[in-house]
């Protein structure tokens, strides 16, 4: 990406002292590997400057909006070198509600004449960008970053439904902040019109998948149906899950603990039937797959519970 920084060193350990949580608790000192495996993204700020408003805070949310749940973890220093009496740590919350920033902030006034973060990263002011890669490489660290370039890193090296995890740590908080507060982004979008989807499926595909059907309970035989492959949907054939994530939940329908990539699967507020579940649906063309619970077994916890026919295994379809 352009204006890397040229040093491409380990990124130091944080050694910020105060910090909040996503939701403007307190929390203990953050750690980079509290961001996940993934690449980082610290913004550094100060609540008295200016640029961090008018350009800093705007690149971060375009940012945060377009790599949540794709692996990225973000956080945001107030490193104060100055004005200590106006950057206070009440700031943090303000300015995290202000520009909805569902991401831990931390307070940094260093323990001598510098904070921590410009010691150890050798940062320059504020507004202030580093980008650390998933081998804890800084790759890139100035006043701007392009945030286009940014988001393409996420892009990079995810072939299109590949099995392996995507670095997405994949819970039951992470699908309810999904489901209420946007999801994460399609790999591609298919809004075909209602009459194209008629089309082609059967009335029963139909009234599952586009009209949010459920089938009955035990009515398919992909319940107990483990041989490797891909499931897509039945819609868009998008691969949606793998044999290698489902489990016998003898619930009479197929059941996951984990789409194939956290981008495929949308997540909603589902309060029909006197009932709070959250439904999921593709994220490509919003078939209705069923609903996620949080009573699955390990890695996730999650029970990916999905009608048999909004799907079909690679290839054939499964009756
Ligand atoms: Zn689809």
């Amino acid at each position: 990406m352009p204006s890397v920084a040229s040093e491409h060193r380990q990124a130091p350990e944080l050694r910020v002292p105060y910090w909040i949580d996503e939701e403007g608790n307190p929390r203990e000192p953050l750690k980079l590997s509290d961001l996940g495996t993934g690449y980082k993204v610290l913004y550094c700020f100060q609540h008295w400057c200016p640029g961090c408003h008018a350009t800093g805070f705007p690149t971060l949310k375009r940012l945060i909006d377009a790599l949540r749940g794709r692996g990225f973890g973000f956080a945001v220093v107030q490193t104060v070198f100055e004005g200590a009496e106006e950057n206070t740590p009440q700031r943090l919350q303000e300015t995290q509600s202000r520009y909805s920033l569902e991401v831990p902030f931390g307070h940094d006034t260093g323990e001598g004449d510098q904070p921590t973060i410009m010691a150890d990263y050798r940062t320059g002011g504020t507004p202030w960008f580093i980008v650390i890669d998933p081998s804890g490489r800084i790759i890139h660290s100035d006043f701007r970053v392009d945030a286009d370039a940014v988001i393409a890193l996420a892009t990079k090296g995810e072939p299109e439904g590949r099995a392996a995890p995507d670095g997405q740590a994949l819970n039951w908080k992470q699908v309810v902040t999904w489901a209420k507060r946007g999801n994460p982004a399609p790999p591609r979008r298919d809004e075909r019109s209602d009459s194209a989807w008629r089309s082609f499926l059967t009335p029963e595909q139909y009234r599952i998948a586009r009209a949010k059907g459920t089938e009955r309970a035990f009515s398919s035989e992909m319940c107990g149906l483990f041989e490797p492959g891909r499931y897509h949907c039945v819609c868009c054939d998008t691969p949606l899950f793998d044999a290698g994530n489902k489990f016998d939940s003898r619930s009479g329908w197929p059941s996951f603990t984990q789409p194939l990539n956290s981008g495929v699967v949308g997540y909603h507020l589902d309060t029909s039937h006197g009932m709070q579940r959250v439904e999921t649906t593709c994220n490509v063309c919003d078939a209705h797959l069923g609903h996620v619970f949080q009573d699955g077994p390990e890695p996730t916890g999650l029970r990916y519970c999905i009608n048999a026919v909004s799907l079909k295994k690679a290839g054939h379809a499964v009756a």
